[in-house]
């Protein structure tokens, strides 16, 4: 049985193996080479590297590019469509250098580009890009030093194109563009009165902060024609949102920019380019519905669509078929990193088997909630459940005035949590369970303590409640008999995970093995590669993970290869500005007091400093003993 809904989600990339643990086919292809989790993990331990640690593997994001651009080729063909296509990788969805050095290496083959929308992203792109055939599209407010910066990478052969966000930024690279006596390339960013749903729906529509609205539109085009440079218009784009989950809100947006694109077209624009944005969704759940951690799509299906409808409305008009650009970040890189973590303990919900009885002179509330945990029965579910929390409620009120004693009121609370327990065991058989009682099941749960900052290594399921999937990555063989939350080791509430992926819906807690003594539990967060490297804070000073890739050689050959090492305790001190040396020159003052005082001797003062300076060089998650 497929608990964790591994091949609905995996996308090819991951399954479960006869051994019960999951494994890697990075090509995403049957009979593709493939590596067990375990063993990967067993080959980095073996290397000195500490959980938690971030695996990236390179076939994935070559897979990944090739589907993209096959499935528009596809397309292309499919409608003889005369236009071609051109994906660039949004370089924010992932800056990592290792990230933008395979891209530009394995999208050559496609002359897939790069999408930059600040200096630091169009700076780094300039080092990386040397296909003439790629588009380096540049979105973004933009000032003297940005546009200077685009127009040199184009005067060197970078197909680099300025996207107008506002109004005045045409006169700045007009301005530009003559003192240095280059050419640029336009393109307008357009609002839609179209907009998508999911979490990310503000970024199209009207209230969308970006991009020009119609009468802008109308502005810039007039603004170009007054300075003889409407010829440098020759690219439309918008962006709906990210992870769009419904298809029907795309196919909206994109025949609404079609129309535009005509219409700049018909003003006299030498137009060829329309740029469809990001939005191009991931399927995080598998359930392929239009929830938010999901799409109502495929990939090929996107294609076609988008292919269809511009080639209706162009044709319509009677114009050339323009080239299609995407700029699909999280579908590029979601399913290439994978963080992998131990669970520290467990810290089990259990209260004794039985009833407890109560004494003879106990309170009446007392009485009153022991008789409602003995009646409970399948129609009065929901009725047993607010009268015990009812009653348990008054019991802490009279604790709080002194009324009853600690031993009562513990009995009270057994009491509350046998009729919690005999409830869920009630409810478990109902169809339909009574909403009140829906936080039940994570109550009832048992809390796995992981080796993991979800802030740092997945902010989006803290932030914005995403689904990632999660699950062991071993012991797939045995049935889970325990259900759990995971929480993290930041000593922060939030930093728990209680929302996963169902076959249903969305359950509270996820299935789990009990630990054994002597063993790892490991768990994977899987399709973490899109948005949740660079978003991770350094809440409670958790760092950046070690990183390790993973390819296989010509020969099918394992490989690892690009290990990082995550950051140091000192190096999270120097982010927030201490000096690891002057730490260590306070430390050891107060140590010398100490000594000078008789509190320690200089031999305790030695070893002392000795571990304060290894603290600094340390990991910042938990590691473990004798490493
Ligand atoms: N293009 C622009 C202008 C964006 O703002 C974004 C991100 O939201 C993207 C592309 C990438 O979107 P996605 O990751 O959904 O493909």
């Amino acid at each position: 049985e497929d608990t964790y809904g591994i091949d609905a989600w995996g996308n090819g990339y991951f399954h479960i193996d006869k051994n019960g643990e999951v494994i890697v086919t990075p090509s995403g292809e049957k009979g593709g080479s493939k590596v067990s989790m375990m063993q990967i993990m067993q080959d980095i331990r073996e290397r000195g590297w500490s959980l938690p640690v971030l695996l990236r593997f390179e076939g994935i994001l070559y897979s990944r590019i090739k589907a993209i651009n096959e499935s528009f080729r596809k397309a292309i063909k499919e409608y003889k469509y005369t236009g071609d296509y051109r994906g660039v990788y949004p370089i924010k969805v992932n800056q990592q250098q290792q990230v933008i050095e395979e891209l530009s290496t394995y999208g050559k083959e496609f002359h897939h580009g790069l999408e930059a929308g600040s200096k630091p992203e169009l700076i780094a792109a300039m080092a990386f890009l040397n296909d003439p055939e790629a588009l380096l599209i540049c979105n973004g407010y933009k000032d003297e030093e940005f546009i200077d910066l685009g127009l040199s990478a184009r005067k060197l052969g970078i197909n680099c194109i300025f996207v107008i966000e506002t109004v005045q930024e045409v006169q700045l690279i007009l301005k530009r563009s003559e003192k240095l006596g280059i050419r640029p390339v336009l393109g307008l960013r357009m609002k839609l009165s179209s907009s998508g749903s999911g979490h990310w729906k503000e970024s199209g529509g009207d209230r969308s902060v970006f991009g020009l609205n119609t009468y802008q539109v109308m502005q810039v085009v007039d603004d170009l024609k007054a300075e003889n440079a409407l010829d440098c218009l020759q690219l439309l784009h918008f962006h709906l949102g990210s992870q769009l989950p419904n298809i029907r809100d795309i196919r909206n947006a994109a025949t609404e920019a079609c129309r535009v694109y005509c219409g700049l077209a018909q003003e006299g624009a030498p137009m060829s380019m329309l740029d469809l944005g990001g939005g191009l969704a991931v399927d995080y759940d598998g359930s392929h519905t239009n929830s938010n951690s999901s799409c109502n799509y495929t990939l090929d299906e996107y294609a076609r669509d988008m292919v269809e409808i511009i080639k209706g409305v162009v044709d319509e008009a009677e114009l050339k078929h323009p080239r299609i650009i995407t700029e699909s970040g999280r579908a590029t890189v979601a399913y290439y990193s994978v963080l992998l973590f131990n669970i520290l303990e467990v810290s089990k919900f259990s209260v004794a088997g039985d009833l407890p009885e109560v004494e003879e002179n106990s309170h009446e509330l007392t009485s009153n909630i022991h008789y409602t945990a003995k009646s409970i029965t399948a129609k009065n579910l929901q009725e047993s459940f607010h009268d015990a929390i009812y009653y348990r409620d008054e019991i802490r009120t009279l604790f709080r005035h002194g009324q009853i004693g600690i031993r009562e009121r513990a009995t009270v609370e057994e009491i509350f949590w046998y009729t919690m327990l005999k409830i869920r065991e009630r409810m478990g058989k109902l169809r339909q369970p009574p909403r009140d009682l829906e936080d039940l099941e994570s109550a009832l749960s048992d809390i796995y303590y992981g080796n993991l900052s979800v802030f740092q290594s997945i902010p989006d399921s803290w932030a914005i409640d995403q689904l990632f999937p999660l699950m062991p990555i071993h012991r797939l063989n045995e049935a889970p008999t325990r259900n759990g939350i995971i929480a993290d080791i930041t000593c922060d509430c939030d930093g728990k995970i209680d929302r996963f992926i169902d076959k249903t819906d969305v359950s509270p807690t996820l299935p789990l093995h009990e630990l054994k003594d002597g063993e790892d539990y490991i768990l994977g967060a899987f399709l973490v590669g899109a948005y949740q490297e660079t978003l991770g804070d350094l809440h409670n000073l958790f760092g950046d993970t070690n990183v390790v890739g993973i390819r296989f050689d010509e020969d099918g050959e394992l490989e690892y290869f690009h290990e990082l090492e995550g950051d140091t305790v000192a190096d999270v001190l120097e982010y927030v500005e201490y000096d690891p040396k002057d730490l260590v020159r306070r430390f050891r003052e107060m140590a010398e007091r100490a000594v000078k005082k008789q509190v320690i001797s200089g031999p305790e003062r030695k070893s002392i400093m000795a571990l304060y300076q290894e603290g600094l060089r340390g990991y910042t998650y938990h590691e473990p003993e004798n490493a």
